[in-house]
Parts: structure tokens; C-alpha cells; sequence
């Protein structure tokens, strides 16, 4: 049977079944791939019907979204990822709100976060989002920074630090694509043997999650794939 396209149930399970697809091709488990589904500029009503269909974490990249979607859908108790770029000035809001982040690229941000989570007696989990690519719109930590950065991490206790994350560049060129997914790799690497607990690693997007997954990545941040194309005019 092939999936219905037109319908979100349908574009999910084929999402689901391309993940399946490159693992197979990579001889990795399906299991160890987890799908963040991200909801960015669709409405509570289809974050509710994905929430029906079984989903429970949403990615999103804007705080105010959150806030708004989490107080409509508050009786579903869903989890709400942040995986945009974020502003020193919104981390009470987040910890207020999110179950994780993943955008986490500086010192300042995690000063921030870490004294308004404590202000909550709340800990969440956070990813380290490293620069890969060369555009300038991407942001993240420079690579060579990293050990140094986990070390400052371990002082904030309510910063559950867990893995990478990664934007690769925007090429029709896989080779470059890839080079950015496994320099993530090799990172994560190169921290577990410093003693870091860095094991997950979110890489890849609707375009490009079986490289992504081809290099080792154990969560893909999928939102058009499964929710359309977005309309960013509001
Ligand atoms: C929007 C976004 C995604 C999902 O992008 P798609 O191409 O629609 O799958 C993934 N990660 C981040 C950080 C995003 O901002």
C-alpha cells in the first residue's frame, strides 16, 4: 500500500518508512533513530491531530510559538523542543516551557537557561549545536570549541547535557552535506572520549536525513516532510 500524501497520517508513516529505508541501506537499527517531528509555523489544530496520531514532542524555533501552542494544547502535556536560534532574553520563557533544547551554541545562553531553570527547580535536557557549515545564517558553536564548552557546562546543574546537534549547509552537493554530518560524528567522538556523555546526535532535516543517518545520526528534526511546506507570512 503506498501512503496518502494529502494526509498528514500518510505523510508521517512515509517519513517513518524513509528513516526505516536508510538505516536498512546503512545496516544501522531503525530503533536508534528517533524522529523529532518540528512544528514550526503550522497551528495548534494540526499539532493536535499529529498529537492524535501518537507524536509527543514537537521542534519548534521560536519561543512565542511555543507559548502559544502550549496554552492552547496544555491539556495534552506535550513536549516542546526548542531547536532555534536563541536569545539570551527568552530563557525564562523556556524554562518555563520546554522539555529540551537543542540550540544551545554559548556561555551566555547556558548562564541564562541554567539560572532560570534553577529559579523553577526544573533540569532539561540540552543539545550543543555546533557550527558545520560555512553560510553565515547558520549559527552554532565553532567546532574546535567544544571540549572546552562541555568542561564549562558540567558547573550548571539544571543543564542536562546529552549530545549535538547540527544545520548541515544547503548544497546539492552530498559530499559537503555529509562532510558536515560526520565532522558532528567525530565530534561527539572526540568528547565521549574526554568523558562527556554526548551520545545523541540530531542531524538531518526533511532534505537530507538519509546522509544524515548514513553518518551516524540518531534524530532527525523532520518538518515539512510530515507537515507540508510552511508558509512563513503570518
Ligand atoms: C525548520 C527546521 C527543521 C525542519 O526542516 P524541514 O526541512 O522542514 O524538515 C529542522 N531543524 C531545524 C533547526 C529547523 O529550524
Amino acid at each position: 500500500m503506498t501512503d496518502d500524501l494529502a494526509t498528514l497520517a500518510g505523510r508521517l508513516a512515509a517519513a517513518r518508512a524513509g528513516i526505516d529505508a536508510a538505516c536498512h541501506a546503512t545496516g544501522r537499527d531503525p530503533s536508534g533513530v528517533a524522529l523529532l517531528p518540528v512544528s514550526k509555523t503550522f497551528g495548534a489544530d494540526v499539532v493536535a491531530e499529529a498529537a492524535g496520531l501518537g507524536l509527543r514532542r514537537f521542534g519548534e524555533n521560536k519561543v512565542q510559538e511555543i507559548q502559544a501552542k502550549a496554552a492552547e494544547l496544555a491539556p495534552l502535556g506535550l513536549d516542546w523542543v526548542v531547536i532555534g536560534h536563541l536569545q539570551t532574553n527568552k530563557a525564562k520563557a523556556v524554562a518555563a516551557l520546554a522539555s529540551e533544547v537543542q540550540s544551545l551554541d554559548r556561555l551566555d545562553l547556558a548562564v541564562a537557561l541554567d539560572k532560570a531553570l534553577q529559579a523553577q527547580g526544573r533540569a532539561i535536557d540540552v543539545l550543543v549545536q555546533l557550527k558545520t557549515s560555512h553560510e553565515d545564517s547558520k549559527t552554532g558553536l565553532p567546532p574546535d570549541q567544544l571540549l572546552s564548552f562541555l568542561g564549562e557546562l558540567r558547573a550548571f546543574h539544571s543543564l542536562r547535557v546529552r549530545g549535538l546537534m547540527t544545520i548541515a549547509e544547503h548544497s546539492e552537493d552530498e559530499a559537503v552535506v555529509r562532510a558536515n554530518f560526520r565532522h558532528v560524528y567525530q565530534c561527539r567522538n572526540s568528547a565521549r572520549d574526554a568523558g562527556f556523555e554526548v551520545e545523541r546526535l540530531s542531524m538531518g532535516m526533511s532534505g537530507d536525513y538519509a546522509l544524515a543517518i548514513a553518518e551516524g545520526s540518531t534524530e532527525v528534526r523532520i518538518g515539512s516532510a510530515i507537515f507540508g511546506a510552511r508558509n512563513y507570512k503570518h
